[in-house]
């Protein structure tokens, strides 16, 4: 089986709850997100997507996903996408680095991939859990009970993870803000909940201190991404009690690396895009349940496609290794298929179809960017 045309959509998705504030002042209305089709000389296609979180937030823009995987899809024409291992070797060969762009078309080659033996990506991926996968909520940065409300909503819709997001400036309320949202949030916790407190690497460690020395004793949570660079982290961790859990800081494989050298933490968000692709994400999979590290499975952010690649390799982690996964078509007014992936009970199935399992609507994506 051979690629022989791969094509680039470009796709505005809505942000569906109006505007998404992060650390430091960063606001978001909508994303920016790429869209590539792989098709065979048998006839089969495969899709991916990648979807940054705005310019801002790692490393990533849509514009240098489009651009990257332009750099990179006259090198494929020819190959054989099953050979996941040796189609990352080639658009390394292409490219250095630009995760976000190899991502998309790493999707789409296991998408085919499971599409041409007729199997499901997890059961490429090592087989499913068969467990229904706890999906997070994601409570953007507000007033401590406007958060603690959104929580409640979340709670009743039986979600168990909750994504609480900090990292308030010091003009804003700073730390003794951030320390009353997060004491709001877990304010009504029930037993099985897990709460992620993520400043989005937002807080010098000198605020995370502080801020943790402000809240109440026994507040059961991880510190997600306190601060942005490696240095900080680590400064923090030898001086903080609370787990840590890195995400933007992991991306490459050295950074799992740098994790376990480091003890920098106790677990990763593992967003598939940041990554660079399901083969990657499989390999810092492995290396995580080997040293004992929690996973979240997640991506910047996504629809449909996105969502899909989360959901196959959510269902491969260890149920003790597993924290959640992260559903981003909750995020985005724009889906681009169909994907028989309901939540039920705050938890996710990945339907057993071929592939990733999502039919694409053509409608949705308009008239290719770009085509080789
Ligand atoms: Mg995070």
């Amino acid at each position: 089986m051979k690629i022989n045309k791969i094509e680039l959509f470009d796709l505005h998705l809505p942000y569906s709850g109006g505007t998404y504030e992060l650390s430091g002042g960063r606001i978001y209305t909508g994303f920016d997100s790429v869209v590539v089709c792989l098709t065979t000389d048998t006839g089969l296609e495969g899709w991916g997507e990648s979807t940054p979180f705005g310019p801002n937030y790692i490393a990533a823009h849509a514009r240098g996903a489009r651009a990257g995987v332009e750099e990179i899809a006259p090198y494929l024409i020819g190959r054989d996408p099953r050979e996941v291992d040796r189609i990352n070797d080639a658009m390394d060969m292409a490219l250095t680095g630009h995760n976000h762009a190899k991502s998309a078309i790493d999707l789409a080659c296991w998408d085919l991939f499971g599409k041409s033996i007729d199997l499901p990506v997890y059961t490429l991926l090592g087989g499913t859990t068969g467990n229904r996968l706890p999906v997070i909520s994601s409570i953007y940065a507000g007033s401590p009970e406007d958060m603690r409300a959104r929580v409640a909503e979340h709670r009743a819709m039986g979600y168990l993870g909750h994504s609480v997001k900090i990292g308030a400036l010091d003009r804003d309320g700073g730390p003794a803000l951030d320390a009353e949202r997060i004491a709001a949030c877990l304010a009504d916790r029930k037993p099985g909940e897990y709460f992620i407190v993520d400043a989005n690497g937002g807080l010098l460690p000198e605020a995370a201190l502080r801020m943790l020395r402000m809240l109440p004793g026994g507040l059961d949570f991880v510190l997600e991404a306190p601060c942005a660079t490696w240095r900080e982290t680590i400064s923090l961790r030898r001086r903080c009690q609370v787990p840590i859990i890195v995400d933007e800081l992991a991306q490459d494989d050295d950074d799992i690396a740098m994790i376990l050298a480091e003890d920098a933490a106790d677990g990763i968000g593992l967003k598939i895009s940041k990554a660079g692709g399901l083969t990657r994400a499989r390999r810092h999979r492995d290396i995580c349940r080997a040293a004992g590290l929690t996973i979240s499975v997640q991506d910047t952010v996504g629809s449909t496609l996105s969502a899909a690649s989360i959901f196959h390799m959510g269902a491969t982690v260890p149920e003790q290794h597993l924290r959640c996964v992260l559903d981003p078509r909750d995020m985005v007014t724009v889906p681009t298929g169909t994907f028989d992936a309901p939540i039920k009970d705050g938890g996710v199935i990945p339907p057993s179809n071929p592939g990733l399992g999502v039919t694409i609507d053509r409608e949705v994506l308009g008239k290719a960017a770009n085509v080789w």
